[in-house]
């Protein structure tokens, strides 16, 4: 308990899923939290459901407008920001044949544009000596079939993380990447697969990962708790996998 006692963190995508769970926890351990979401109704309903010292501002990652907003009413607010939780991304079926440019644009749209401007637009806050965690996957290094385009992105999204790492020391800034594995969250119905083949992922799933199961949104939050407090005061520029041993295999 009360790891982040006083500090405020930003999370973006914080009304579903892994943003949630992180939300909750971050509130638990004494933070005061805001999130950040698409749609007013979810974004309320999740406010709700966390409690406590949550705030909800609506807004698209990859709308600068929108991001210029969020940060002038955190700043409002709070004045700074301790953590920011880049966690807002879609991931959606693209094969090889079947992508389009639109649907190409879309997904470097928010995993890789909007995860940058919501980095750099922070960056006036963001307090000296604070921490950055980049929401990406295990899609990053292994082959994820179907999903070429959602792995492109979630590479770059390492990548960011080593070059500002560099780019931040001065500040003293960590910037550090969580990858998880599969994860129960909302993501999943949104992808694009149909019944049998949301049926033949999970039974990979059972296979693939050695512990054999999909993770639990609560078991990425942990780790994200970790990069974000001074338990992790050492480690900058690393890319943490949580995934059951996934990309060990
Ligand atoms: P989710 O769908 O429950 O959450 C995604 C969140 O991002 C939602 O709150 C959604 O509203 C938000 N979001 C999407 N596009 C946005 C935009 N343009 N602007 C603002 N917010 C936007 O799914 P999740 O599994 O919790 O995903 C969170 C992150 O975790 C994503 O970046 C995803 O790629 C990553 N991830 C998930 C898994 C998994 O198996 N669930 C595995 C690896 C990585």
């Amino acid at each position: 308990m009360n790891k982040l006692s006083g500090k405020i963190a930003v999370i973006t995508g914080g009304n579903s899923g892994i943003g949630l769970a992180t939300a909750k926890l971050f509130v638990k351990e004494g933070a005061k939290v805001v999130i950040t979401g698409r749609r007013q109704e979810e974004l309320d309903a999740a406010v709700a459901s966390i409690g406590g010292s949550v705030v909800g501002v609506r807004g698209d990652v990859a709308n600068l407008a929108d991001l210029d907003r969020l940060y002038a009413e955190v700043k409002a607010k709070f004045g700074n920001i301790d953590i920011l939780f880049a966690n807002a991304g879609i991931a959606e079926l693209s094969p090889i044949d079947a992508v389009t440019e639109e649907h190409f644009d879309k997904t470097f749209g928010i995993n890789v544009k909007g995860l940058l401007f919501t980095v750099q637009k922070a960056l006036p806050l963001l307090v000296d000596g604070g921490s950055v965690i980049l929401n990406s996957s295990i899609a990053n290094t292994v082959g994820m079939d179907g999903f070429g385009v959602y792995s492109a992105t979630k590479a770059a999204v390492r990548s960011f993380a080593r070059t500002w790492t560099t780019e931040l020391k001065a500040r003293s800034i960590r910037v550090n990447v969580v990858s998880p594995g599969p994860v129960e969250t909302p993501i999943f119905d949104k992808m694009g697969l149909s019944v049998e083949q949301i049926a033949a992922f999970g039974t990979n799933i059972a296979t693939q990962v050695p512990l054999g199961r999909f993770g639990r949104p609560e078991e990425i939050a942990q780790a994200v708790l970790f990069l974000a407090s001074s338990d992790s005061s050492y480690i900058a520029g690393v890319d943490l996998y949580v995934d059951g041993g996934m990309v060990a295999v």
